[in-house]
Order: structure tokens, then sequence, then C-alpha cells
């Protein structure tokens, strides 16, 4: 089988729902309408948990905050609370990403040819060599998260936090009960929010990226490469919800649709 019929295959095998990783040639090929929705940052008295690892400012897309703002709000009612791993990661916070990552690759296996301890690390982090071709968190629409209960203790969800192991992957038959019902409340509340998770690793979901359009089999995203605007970091309000959004923006307007649905739906 030629490459390109390969590609073709394994796309329709996702699509039928028989697997459940696209080839990257599918996401690399989606094609960018950037709609120059600006990043905001993350308010830190939120009702979102942010982790430690991650230095403010953290920055997202409008859109995707605030849907993860609303998602918060209904998640109070049961206690649990959204915890933040990762958020927008600039171009230069992904190469630092990836050398990190490379560098602890080749330290684990200081036998193997360069070409193989490139191919393991891109296992764990995307390379980014192409302002035009970046991964989801540079788009500001991806997001590594969980889920924690009221005293800030994350839920069981089977592994660490990108930790790679026979239970990363978000289906992964390796789980226990507790565990696969933790991931399923944590994807059935992302989707019905519209994100798509990838299915290598629980805790990635995307919006609007590249990852996002693909995994929908859409043909165009709206998020593409970003950086926030450090001159006028405060131009836009953090506090804007979802029905104070101007009426033009017709994926914002899918949202407010979502937003009724969503109120309707008992969360347990
Ligand atoms: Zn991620």
């Amino acid at each position: 089988m030629t490459k390109k019929l390969k590609v073709i295959y394994n796309y329709w095998l996702v699509r039928l729902g028989i697997h459940q990783i696209l080839p990257a040639e599918c996401i690399r090929k989606v094609k960018l309408e950037e709609n120059n929705e600006p990043l905001v940052r993350v308010d830190t008295d939120s009702n979102i948990v942010i982790s430690d690892r991650l230095a403010p400012p953290v920055y997202l897309r409008k859109t995707v905050y605030e849907k993860l703002k609303f998602m918060g709000q209904m998640l109070e009612e049961y206690g649990y609370r959204i915890k933040l791993y990762d958020a927008y990661r600039s171009f230069e916070d992904q190469q630092r990403s990836w050398d990190r990552r490379y560098k602890e690759t080749k330290e684990q296996h200081p036998d193997l040819p360069e070409s193989e301890i490139e191919r393991l690390t891109r296992l764990k982090v995307s390379k980014i060599t192409d302002k035009n071709n970046v991964g989801g968190h540079q788009t500001g629409g991806a997001i590594d998260i969980t889920l924690v209960d009221k005293d800030g203790k994350e839920l069981n969800m089977g592994t660490r936090y990108a930790e790679h192991n026979s239970k990363t992957k978000t289906k992964s038959n390796d789980l226990t009960v507790e565990e696969k019902s933790n991931r399923d409340l944590l994807v059935g509340l992302l989707e019905k929010l519209d994100f798509v998770n990838f299915p290598n690793e629980w805790w990635h979901f995307a919006y609007g990226d590249k990852m996002w359009a693909a995994y929908k089999f859409k043909r165009h995203c709206f998020y593409g490469y970003i950086e926030p605007d450090l001159e006028n970091k405060k131009s836009v309000s953090d506090n804007d919800n979802l029905d104070n959004i101007a009426e033009s923006d017709e994926h914002i307007n899918e949202k407010k649709t979502e937003k009724m649905k969503i109120k309707t739906k008992n969360f347990k």
C-alpha cells in the first residue's frame, strides 16, 4: 500500500470508529481560517485551579476560557473543580519542552541512534519547526486538564499528568472501574462543550485547532499560531461571559446554542 493510500485507509478506520488515532497527515492538512480571537489571561481567582507547574500569566483563547469557566460553574454544584496542567505555550516554550524531553530520552537510551531518540521523543512532545505548523498549545485552543475534589485532590485518572505508560491512552484496557468512570466524566463534560480529546493522552483536549478539526472531520480550523498582545495585556476583559459576545461570530453563536442545551442537562 502506498503511503497516501495508507493514510486514507487509516482515516476511514477512525471515521468508522474502528481505530482511534488519526494519521498525523490528516491533522497537518487541515486548513486554517484564523478568526483572530485574542488570547486572554486566566484569572487566578476563577473557579479553575492552576497547576503549580504553570507559571502565570496563563493564556487561553477567549472562547476556550469561557467554556472552562462555564464548566467550572456547573462542577461547583457537585463539589468538583477543573485543574489546568497546561494551556497556551509559546513557540519558545514548546522548543524548550522538546529540548528537555529529548535530553531525558537520550539519557534513558544512550545507545540508540539519533533518529530513534527523535522518534521516541515525538511520542511525548510535538516537534515544532515552523510557526505555520504548530501544535495545539501554540494556538491557545488546547488544554491539559483534570478534575479535583473540593479539597483540591486530583481524581484518580490512572496515571499522573504526562506519565506515559499502558494507561495513558484515554480508552486504555488496563483501567480500573474508578479510573474509567473518572475519565468518562472528564471527557463527557468537555465533549459537551465541543472539545475533542486526543485519544493518546487522557488529559489533552482541543478546541478550534487543527487537531480539533481533524477529529471532527472538518476541513478547516480557526485557531492558528498566536502570541499574547504583551503591549496591551488587559485590553480584553477576562470577565465577559458567553452572553456578552458579539452576535456576528458564527462559532461563538454555536456555543450560545450549546450553552442553552447544556443548561438543561444534569451532570452527574
Ligand atoms: Zn497537551
